[in-house]
C-alpha cells in the first residue's frame, strides 16, 4: 500500500431480488424476496478506489477520512482493527492497486485452466411449504426447489428444518422434515451434498431421530441443531459414532457460545460458522489458520447480505479447511456481479482486481443521493 490518503467515503443501500421468495426458518417468519446490501466506496487523493459491503455510519466515516492507506492496511495483517468497519472496500482497493483479485493477495491458486474456484452450496431451501397441507406434497414442493438449484449449477444444498419448533405441531413438523430430506435426496441424486440447518429448533433427541431416520440420505453437516452445549454435543458425537454416521456438527452463527472455539478445539464441533461480516474477512483469515491447526472446518455464515457470496469465495483461499461458500442467489441493480458463475457446485471467481465486482455508476450515484451519504475530507 502507499501513502495516499482516503479523501472520500460514499455509502448507498442497493436493492436486489432473489429468484424466488425465501420462507421461514425454524424460529423466524418469511425472509422474503428482497436483498439490500449497503455498498461503500472509498476514494483516495490520487484517485484509487475500492468498494464493498460496510455498515459504516456517516459519523464514523467522518473520523476515517484523511488516513493514509498504509496506516489502514498491510498485506501481512490485513485491515487494521480500527478500520475494519471499512474492511471490504479497503481489501478491494488493495486488490485494485496490486492489480490482483483478493484471492490472489491471500495466496489463492487458480486451477489448471486459470480459473479460481470455491465450493458452494445452495442456501435457498427455506421452510417454504407451510401453505401445503399434505406432508408428501410439501416434501415434493421443496424437492422441486432443489431442482431449481441443480439448474443453477449447484451440487450441494442446505435444507432448513425444525418445522416442529414453532410453525407446526412438533410431531408433524418433525415427520415433514424427514420427508423433505428424503425427497430432496431422491431429487438431487446420490452424489450431491445435503446439509441441514435447524436454527436451534431441535433438541438432542429430535436431532438423533431426524439423523437416524435419514441415515440413508448421508447428511454432510447438521447446523445449529440446538443452542451449543458441550454435554449435548459430546452425547451426539458418541451417538453418531455408534450409528456409523459421518454427519459433521456445524455451529457458530448468531449469538454463539463464548466457548465455541474451545469446543471446536476439543473436537465437539467440526465446522465453525461465524459470520462473514462479523467478525469479518481479516479476522476470518487469522481464525482459519487456527482452525486448520485444529483440523476444524471453516464455513462462514452470511445469509441475507448478498455480498457474502463474493467475499466468502475469495476468503476460501485463506485456509485449507474451507468447506463451502453459502450462496444466496440474487441480482442487484447497481452491483455488476456478472463475472461470477456457478458450475458443478463451484463458484467460478472472476480474474478481475479486488473482489471482481463492478459498480453501475448511475444506479449507485442515485442510491447515494436517495438513501446514503458522501463524506469528503475538508
Ligand atoms: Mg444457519
Amino acid at each position: 500500500m502507499n501513502n495516499s490518503k482516503i479523501n472520500r467515503i460514499e455509502s448507498a443501500r442497493l436493492i436486489g431480488q432473489r429468484p424466488r421468495k425465501a420462507g421461514c426458518n425454524s424460529r423466524l417468519g418469511e425472509h422474503g424476496i428482497q436483498v439490500s446490501p449497503t455498498i461503500v466506496r472509498v476514494t483516495t487523493d490520487d484517485g484509487a478506489t475500492g468498494f464493498g459491503w460496510s455498515r459504516i455510519t456517516k459519523d464514523q466515516a467522518e473520523t476515517l477520512v484523511g488516513f493514509q492507506l498504509d496506516e489502514v492496511f498491510n498485506l501481512e495483517s490485513g485491515v487494521a482493527e480500527e478500520f475494519r468497519v471499512l474492511e471490504y472496500p479497503i481489501w478491494d482497493v488493495a486488490g485494485k492497486l496490486a492489480q490482483k483479485p483478493v484471492y490472489a493477495l491471500i495466496g489463492g491458486q487458480p486451477d489448471a485452466d486459470g480459473v479460481f474456484r470455491a465450493r458452494c452450496y445452495d442456501t435457498s431451501l427455506y421452510i417454504d411449504d407451510l401453505h401445503v397441507e399434505d406432508d408428501d406434497a410439501a416434501a415434493a414442493f421443496i424437492a422441486s426447489e432443489a431442482l431449481e438449484g441443480v439448474g443453477r449449477g449447484h451440487t450441494a444444498f442446505k435444507i432448513k428444518v425444525g418445522r416442529g419448533a414453532m410453525h407446526m405441531p412438533l410431531e408433524q413438523g418433525t415427520r415433514r422434515d424427514i420427508l423433505v430430506i428424503l425427497a430432496v435426496r431422491e431429487a438431487v441424486g446420490p452424489d450431491a451434498t445435503i446439509l441441514l440447518d435447524a436454527n436451534n429448533g431441535y433438541n438432542l433427541n429430535l436431532t438423533k431421530q431426524v439423523l437416524g431416520e435419514t441415515a440413508n440420505a448421508s447428511i454432510y453437516w447438521m447446523e445449529e441443531a440446538f443452542h451449543e452445549d458441550a454435554r449435548f454435543y459430546a452425547n451426539l458425537k458418541e451417538w453418531l459414532d455408534s450409528e456409523g454416521l459421518e454427519t459433521r456438527i456445524a455451529d457458530g452463527e448468531g449469538g454463539a457460545s463464548p466457548h465455541l472455539l474451545d469446543w471446536a478445539q476439543q473436537g465437539l464441533i467440526d465446522i465453525v460458522q461465524y459470520d462473514i461480516f462479523h467478525p469479518g474477512f481479516t479476522r476470518w483469515l487469522e481464525l482459519g489458520i487456527q482452525l486448520d491447526e485444529w483440523n476444524v472446518g471453516t464455513a462462514p455464515h452470511h445469509y441475507g447480505g448478498l455480498y457474502g457470496n463474493y467475499a466468502s469465495s475469495h476468503l476460501s483461499a485463506g485456509m485449507q479447511g474451507f468447506e463451502f461458500v453459502e450462496w444466496d442467489e440474487a441480482s442487484t441493480p447497481g452491483l455488476d456481479a456478472s463475472g461470477y458463475s456457478i458450475t458443478n457446485g463451484y463458484v467460478n471467481v472472476p480474474k478481475l482486481s479486488g473482489f471482481g465486482l463492478k459498480l453501475e455508476e448511475d444506479i449507485y450515484a442515485q442510491a447515494v443521493e436517495e438513501n446514503g451519504f458522501v463524506v469528503r475530507k475538508a
